[in-house]
């Protein structure tokens, strides 16, 4: 009775690391089929899915931005089953709105949210008709509170939240479940690919005082928090895979203790204002303020594993 998991974005990071998971539980309860955008791009996969390849993961080609090639790819299963839809595929973009174009912009729509409702316009039909299925969205932790520079990967990542919020109710009547992961930063190559980018992005349209942010505080800082805070791929798809196999799945799922300090911010005011303003404290009044942040959060992280691994070790 082996469940079949759709994921999408498979080439690299959580979502390889996730496929090749899944496929090598020990119980062999799950059947995957990772799918990439371009199948040429399946080594790394294939070196990480060893023996499972072709027993419990099979790679398909899906992007999430062409309806035809999910619709190929959903259509190529056995009776078009998906018990566990993992959307995983995104992209990021940093830098001033002033130097993005429209274009850009809309690509990073087109792929975080729009993917996601491609996806589900073809898969949660027949869910809906089985009675049975569980939703699972790669978000982010700026999902729930944006961040400097990030306008408008948090607006997409915002917008996949509001979304699945929306139908997780009309999920419910049909017995369906869907669950948010929101990461922290993850190092994988979603991060040297936006700070590539962001490297290379033209000054020439900001303002010296923006651009001067841009460069010398965001992007000399995104190394090192990704340094301190970042999590492995890998410790996500732990996170994944738990919640994945929960008699009753939460909605919303944070994977880095480390952040949880400031998403709490934006509950703990409802006007809003602490997590900016803290934000700017950390941004702008100087670097000590800044390290001493990282230090503490640090150190709340380095409590919270801990008592995150005696979870695990008491679940083993
Ligand atoms: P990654 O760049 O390694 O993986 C993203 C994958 O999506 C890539 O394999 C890419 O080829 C694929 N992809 C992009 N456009 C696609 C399309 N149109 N169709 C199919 N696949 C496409 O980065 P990652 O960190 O593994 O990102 C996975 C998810 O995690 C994303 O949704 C991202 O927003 C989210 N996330 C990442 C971080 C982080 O810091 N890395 C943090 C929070 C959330």
């Amino acid at each position: 009775n082996q469940k079949v998991v759709l994921i999408t974005g498979c080439s690299s990071g959580i979502g390889l690391a996730l496929a090749a998971r899944i496929a090598k539980d020990e119980k062999k309860r799950f059947m995957v089929y990772a799918t990439m955008r371009n199948v040429s791009k399946g080594e790394a996969l294939v070196e990480a899915a060893g023996r499972a390849l072709g027993r419990t993961l099979e790679i398909k080609q899906l992007d999430v931005c062409d309806e035809d090639s999910i619709k190929a790819c959903v259509d190529s299963l056995p009776e078009r089953r998906v018990d566990i839809l993992i959307s995983n595929a995104g992209m990021g973009l940093i830098g001033p709105i002033e130097c993005q174009s429209i274009d850009e912009m809309k690509t990073v729509m087109d792929t975080n949210f729009f993917g996601l409702v491609r996806l589900l316009k073809e898969v949660l039909p027949d869910m809906k008709r089985r009675k049975k299925g569980h939703i699972v969205v790669i978000s982010s932790v700026m999902g729930i509170q944006g961040i400097l520079f990030n306008d408008v990967y948090a607006a997409s990542k915002f917008a996949v939240e509001g979304f699945c919020e929306s139908l997780a109710v009309q999920a419910l009547r049909f017995n369906l479940n869907i669950s948010l992961i929101e990461p922290g930063p993850v190092i994988t190559e979603f991060e040297r690919k936006v700070y590539d980018e962001g490297l290379k992005t033209d000054l020439s349209k900001a303002d010296p005082v923006t651009a001067d942010i841009f460069l010398n505080i965001y992007l000399k800082n995104y190394k090192q928090i990704f340094e301190t805070l970042g999590q492995t791929a890998e410790d996500v798809a732990e996170h994944t895979l738990k919640i994945m196999t929960m008699e009753d799945p939460p909605f919303r799922h944070q994977t880095n203790t480390l952040y949880t300090p400031m998403t709490t911010l934006k509950y703990a005011d409802p006007n809003g204002d602490l997590p900016i303003d803290t934000f700017y404290k950390m941004v702008f009044e100087h670097d000590k303020v800044f390290n001493a942040s990282l230090n503490f959060i640090k150190l709340l992280c380095w409590r919270s594993r801990k008592s995150f691994t005696i979870e695990k070790d008491k679940s083993n």
